[in-house]
């Protein structure tokens, strides 16, 4: 408009009111160009700073994926065993606490002990007997089904909670794994090496506590070294009085 009002002043010969005109057109762009100038350099820092927000946000989520993966391996090694990698007492203590919770849980528990193993220590040093537990570690977990539990109990012994299993087939289960040991070829890990186990098993009982069961179990691995070890010994059947899974019959 004003270039136009230039060009009319000019042609009317208003030669000094055409270049009032001007100036103040002049005036004007520069006016236009510091606004649009301005408007760019505000784009530019909302860009910058979202770029920023976006960074930060990305480097929070890094952060909380590290977090999350050491709160996994710190509870995994809360819970594990070093040397052979198995649940350890303190998992045992949960996992044994949570099936005497439930009074409908019907399973048995067993506790395996090395035998003689400090005559493999002794004999062979206590490296070769490490290797041994963490042979025996594989071996028992590799020998028992998904459900159940076998946990480093301490030093050379370990237990395993059978979930609804009775003694009888407790028994049968656990005497394949002490087959399985003994069969195995420890004399790859050392010429003349010989291992087995021997292994006591009780049944749970409605007023079970840890102690109460272990000391069940343990009576019966008692049993098995005083008859001359590498063998499994239970509970009479006769002697348990059962949890039962399935709810009474109706008369
Ligand atoms: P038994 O047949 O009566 O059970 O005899 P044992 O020799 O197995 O039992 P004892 O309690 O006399 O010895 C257990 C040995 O287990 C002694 C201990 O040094 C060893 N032991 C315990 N924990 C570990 C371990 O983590 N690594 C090694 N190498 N040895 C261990
Ligand atoms: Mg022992
Ligand atoms: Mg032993």
């Amino acid at each position: 408009l004003l270039q136009e009002l230039v060009s009319a002043q000019e042609a009317s010969s208003d030669h000094r009111s055409a270049l009032a005109t001007f100036r103040e057109m002049h005036t004007y762009t520069l006016q236009q160009r510091d606004i649009a100038t301005e408007r760019r350099a505000l784009l530019l820092n909302a860009r910058m700073a979202l770029d920023r927000a976006r960074q930060s946000a990305e480097l929070e989520r890094l952060r909380a994926d590290r977090l999350q993966q050491r709160n996994t391996i710190l509870t995994h090694e809360a819970n594990a065993d070093a040397l052979t990698g198995l649940p350890n007492r303190r998992a045992l203590e949960q996992a044994l606490a949570s099936l005497l919770a439930d009074p409908s849980a019907h399973f048995s528990c067993a506790i395996a002990d090395l035998d003689h193993f400090k005559r493999i220590n002794d004999s062979w040093s206590h490296l070769v007997g490490d290797e041994v537990l963490r042979r025996i570690g594989a071996l028992l977990h590799a020998g028992l089904r998904p459900g159940d539990v076998v946990a480093r109990f301490g030093g050379e012994e370990f237990v395993i909670l059978l979930p609804g299993t009775s003694l009888v087939e407790a028994t049968a289960v656990t005497e394949r794994v002490r087959q399985a040991i003994e069969a195995a070829p420890w004399s790859d890990l050392q010429p003349g090496l010989t291992v087995t186990i021997s292994i006591g098993i009780a049944q749970a009982k409605q007023a079970d506590g840890f102690d109460t069961l272990l000391a069940r179990a343990d009576t019966q691995l008692y049993a098995a070294k005083s008859l001359g070890r590498n063998r499994v010994c239970a509970t009479p059947p006769s002697d348990e009085r059962r949890r039962r899974s399935a709810p009474p019959k109706q008369p």
